[in-house]
Formats: C-alpha cells, structure tokens, sequence
C-alpha cells in the first residue's frame, strides 16, 4: 500500500469557546483537498472534501484503510442533505428532526455529484449531522459536506481524545484538530433507510430502541450489527474488517447477569485456567463486580457500572488501548454486557475487537 509523509499542524481547540480563526485555518486545509482530524460528540472524525474525490482519497491512504470500506458525509444543514441524498423518505425527515445533531447515520439513495469514492461505489450514501460546535463549524466554514471516518488507522480502535488521534496519524494527515474527549466514545448508530422495515447496519450512540420508537415500527436487526459473525457484504461493506482491535490478545466472556457473583466466579474460573497456562491476564469489568476480583487478587480495570452503560462505553475505546500499555500483561477477559440500549454497540465493538474470541461461562 501507497505510503506517505504529510507537514501535520496540530491545533488545539476550547470546544468551550471556539477560536474561529483556528477553525477557518482547518477549513481551508479542507477547500485546498487536505485532511483535517476533528472531534465530533462520538469519535475523532478525518476529513476532507466530500466532492474533493483526490482529497477523499488522502483520507483512505492515511488510514491505511481498503477502498472498498465507504465513508461517512457530515452535513450541519438539511440543505446539505438534500445535496447529497435523492428520494429522501418521510422517515428519514421525521428521524432527522428528532436526532439531528446527533449520534444516528441515516444509508439513503445518493445523488448525482457524490463521487464513488466516498460510497466505494455503491449508490447509497451514509450521512449524518454530529452534535459538537467544533465539528458543525467545521463543516461550515468549510462550505462543503466533509466525508469521513474514524481517524484511527484501520483496524485500531476508534480515538475518542485528539492524543490518540496524534499517536495513529501525526505525519499522516494536514490539520489535527484537538478539542480533549469526545462525549459518547462509540460511533454512529447507522440506520438503512432504503430498506423496508429498516435495518440496523452498526449499533452506536442513539439507542436503536429510541429509532424503533420515532418511527413507530421495527428496526432489523441482524447478526452482524450484534458482533456476532462476519457481516453480509452486500449490506455493510464496512464490516468485514476486523476492527477496533489491541495488539493484545483479547477475550470477551460472556454469561448470565443476573446473578453477578455467580458469572464473576465464572470468569475468575477462566482467568484462573488461563494464568495456569502462563498467561499474565487482566480483566475488563463492571464498577458491580470489580469487588470480587479485587477480593481474589486478580488485576482488572474497571470500565464502569451496569447501571450507566453510558459510562462503559466511553471508556472502552481507551480501556482497549490501554492494555497495549500495561505492562507484565499478555491477555484481558472482558465482561459481557447486555444488549440493551447502549448496550449492543459496546457488545458490537467488544465482539469484534476481539477477533470474535468468544467465551460463554
Ligand atoms: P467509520 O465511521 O470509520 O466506522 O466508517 C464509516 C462506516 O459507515 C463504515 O464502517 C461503513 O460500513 C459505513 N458506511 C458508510 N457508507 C456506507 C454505505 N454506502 N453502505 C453501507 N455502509 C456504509
Ligand atoms: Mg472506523
């Protein structure tokens, strides 16, 4: 694959208080066909001119992404959206009013002067309208929709502070715009709205319960947006990929809840089995059950309660990350959780990251 070397201006950003003139500076890194990693309220997005196709490819290259994988296009108007998207359905204005700016990717028909390389072809779009100023003045002061993914190289996990986005593209990309953690830590919830009823492509930010509720009706949703198996080509190229992934080895060992002392036993049963083969391991847990490894003297990191899955999923990205860096570790076990609300995209990414190594206790 086709390497490079790139001057990247790092700039960092109050999202408190935006400095305008540091956003126009990226915004025409973006209008000369640069790259520009910026926050949005889920993950770091890298972007460029979506009607750029030269610059769209910047994009893959620096990711080292394969450009069969299409990109997301951020709009911060229903004008845009109209721009980019024809035989937009009454459904996709109703969810548009109620989760726009926000966590929700809507896959509708694309129009005319939206390149393949941004779709890899295909004639669906992606698009969404994220919830952070700095993002939304991005987009603005750019005067174009911005494509883009998340601005991690493939395959590692998604970034969710402009450090980690520093650590995989320094070199690689024009403008890093650094504005501290991102806010939900999982990516969109993508919703393909060319489909009847309409089917969960990645479960994300926006419950898909919420979805199903706006609308009145069912959402699908198949085994590939659970993490469970590889993905339909045809339906969700994107998902083929192994993705999100530590360079350690990583275990989810899933079980039943509901008695959490029983399930914490059986996973500290596993952990057990593996440490008596050599393995050094840590556990991934919830703030409910960190008690009892603690009790054992097995080393954990705790990614947060049950009772606010919320706050797993904004720290499992980095928790990921972070077990590359432990030392005197060679493997983490992590806790299921439950597929509910937030819920399914940290089982989603989890599944996934781990390569689909999965253990039922
Ligand atoms: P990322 O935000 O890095 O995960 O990348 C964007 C995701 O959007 C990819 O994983 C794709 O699977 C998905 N995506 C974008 N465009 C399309 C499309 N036209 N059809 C299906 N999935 C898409
Ligand atoms: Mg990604």
């Amino acid at each position: 694959m086709e390497d490079i070397s790139v001057n990247t201006k790092v700039l960092r950003v109050d999202p408190q208080n935006i400095d305008i003139d540091i956003i126009r500076e990226a915004a025409e890194a973006i209008r000369r066909g640069g790259t520009v990693a910026f926050p949005t309220e889920t993950v770091y997005g890298l972007g460029a001119d979506t009607y750029n196709p030269e610059a769209v490819k910047k994009v893959f290259i620096a990711k080292r992404r394969p450009m069969d994988n299409p990109l997301i296009v951020h709009i911060h108007s229903m004008e845009q959206l109209y721009e980019i998207a024809v035989k937009v359905p009454p459904e996709a204005e109703r969810l548009a009013r109620r989760f726009w700016p926000g966590p929700m990717t809507l896959l509708l028909w694309k129009a005319e002067r939206v390149p393949p390389e941004v779709t890899a072809g295909r004639p669906t779009v992606a698009v969404r309208m994220p919830a952070h100023p700095v993002a939304l003045a991005l987009i603005r002061e750019s005067g174009v929709p911005i494509a883009a993914p998340s601005a991690n190289l493939a395959g590692r996990p998604s970034p969710t502070t402009g450090e980690h986005v520093v650590r995989d593209l320094f070199g690689r990309v024009d403008v890093i715009l650094d504005a501290g953690e991102t806010v939900y830590g999982v990516e969109s919830t993508i919703v393909d709205l060319t489909r009847d009823p309409p089917v969960l492509l990645r479960p994300g930010g926006l419950p898909v319960e919420e979805v199903e509720r706006e609308l009145g009706k069912r959402v699908e949703v198949p085994p590939f947006a659970r993490g469970l198996g590889q993905a339909d080509v045809a339906l969700a190229p994107g998902m083929k990929y192994r993705h999100y992934a530590p360079l350690k080895r990583l275990v989810i060992v899933e079980g039943d809840y509901g008695d959490l002392r029983a399930y914490a036993s059986k996973v500290i049963d596993v952990v057990r089995r593996e440490a008596a083969k050599g393995v050094r391991p840590v556990v991934l847990c919830s703030s409910e059950t960190a008690p009892y490894y603690e009790a054992q003297g097995i080393r954990y990191v705790e990614l947060g309660p049950r009772g606010n899955i919320f706050i797993v999923a904004r720290n499992l990205f980095k928790t990921f990350r972070l077990i590359d860096e432990l030392p005197d570790v060679d493997a983490a076990f992590m806790e299921g959780f439950e597929e509910r609300g937030l819920g399914l995209a940290v089982m989603n990414r989890a599944r996934k990251a781990s390569g689909f190594s999965i253990i039922r206790v």
